[in-house]
């Protein structure tokens, strides 16, 4: 089956010419076609999603998971991790247990994105600071039996980090620093033992300071980390996104960090056991205004990058084959031989006009 597209984007660059599917993946690409319409591009990879369509992962079922991904793919997310925030480690395992196996006709779960218990009690954000721990490889052991953990959001300065840092690297999970109060010494201190991202930087942790620079000023200072960024108007000023991507251009990470709200609109939802008011797009706890995650699709966090200045194609990579990297996946996030046909096909407007998920049509204009 051949898209149709005028383009497609190849390793970051634009490809003049329509793509072949064969199955469920990618056969070619830069194929001579006389009427080609529209640019074919990674379908989007998302490291951070609380809910989605009036679905929140942490208490839904798989009839939640069918209907959060459903609206997921009109995003063109073809992959994502649900997320948890911090909650009792009972409703964790009860969470972890009912994680879909395969994304069904949704878009891929890549995997869970643990976002706590293990983070900061002074960085908490809307996390419920009971439900807190200290790192505890016990604790983490039981979570990753439950259920299939790919990433999780610490905070490195707490006792007991390092021994955490070494038990997720051994099973595989990917560690990302956040909600933290480290130092830049402490930042880098888990850089150096495993940790390879950050979550939400600049959101819940120690603020950059020019003498007391904290994990924003240490992951900024080396290429080899990965930062994530909510680019939702809300969560970063303009000039502060701009700054991130001129520091760190290549390895920056979309995320949306969205809650049930997102794809339904403004009133009151649920993140796990706390309500959340929605009010002209922003998402904030009920009971004192801090932010809670974010409405914010990721076609739309494309959309606000390339608006500040940034290049689409690199915008588009920052929500492909970047965060794939994050999870050191050679199979998604990329166009290229044999990769799996996860797609989207962008009009001029960016705007979708097709979404492919390993090779199927799931969403046509
Ligand atoms: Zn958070």
């Amino acid at each position: 089956m051949r898209l149709g597209v005028e383009a497609a984007l190849v390793a970051g660059e634009l490809v003049s010419g329509d793509v072949e599917i064969v199955d469920t993946t990618i056969a070619r690409y830069g194929l001579s076609s006389a009427n080609g319409r529209g640019l074919a591009v990674p379908g989007f990879v998302d490291l951070q999603i609380n809910g989605f369509a009036g679905v929140d992962f942490l208490g839904t079922d798989s009839d939640g998971y069918a209907r959060a991904g459903e609206g997921l793919l009109e995003t063109g997310v073809t992959s994502y991790l649900p997320t948890f925030i911090t909650a009792p480690e009972a409703q964790l395992v009860d969470a972890l247990h009912t994680v879909p196996k395969t994304g069904g006709a949704g878009p891929r779960i890549l995997g869970v994105h643990l976002e706590g218990p293990f983070l900061s009690s002074f960085r908490p954000g809307v996390h419920p600071p009971e439900a807190r721990r200290d790192p505890d490889v016990a604790i983490a052991a039981r979570l990753l039996d439950a259920g299939p953990v790919a990433l999780m959001t610490i905070a490195p300065e707490l006792p007991g980090a390092s021994e955490l840092i070494t038990f997720l690297r051994a099973h595989g999970v990917v560690v990302s620093c956040g909600h933290s109060d480290a130092t830049a010494a402490e930042a880098h201190r888990a850089f150096d033992h495993g940790a390879t991202t950050v979550t939400h930087l600049f959101n819940a942790m120690r603020p950059l300071g020019h003498r007391d620079p904290g994990i924003v000023g240490a992951a900024l200072a080396r290429p080899d980390v990965i930062v994530q960024i909510i680019v939702d108007g809300v969560h970063l000023a303009p000039e502060v996104v701009q700054v991130v991507w001129r520091a760190a251009a290549g390895r920056v990470a979309l995320v949306t960090d969205a809650i049930a709200a997102a794809g339904v609109g403004d009133g009151e939802f649920a993140l796990g056991d706390t309500r959340i008011d929605v009010r002209e797009g922003v998402a904030r706890r009920a009971a004192d205004g801090v932010l809670a995650g974010s409405v914010l699709t990721m076609l739309d966090a494309v959309r606000n990058l390339h608006a500040l200045g940034i290049p689409i194609e690199r915008a588009l990579e920052a929500a492909s084959s970047v965060p794939a990297r994050v999870l050191g996946s050679d199979r998604v996030g990329r166009i290229e031989r044999d990769a799996p046909a996860d797609l989207v096909v962008l009009d001029d407007g960016l705007g979708i006009e097709r979404v492919l998920v390993g090779g199927k049509t799931r969403v046509a204009a």
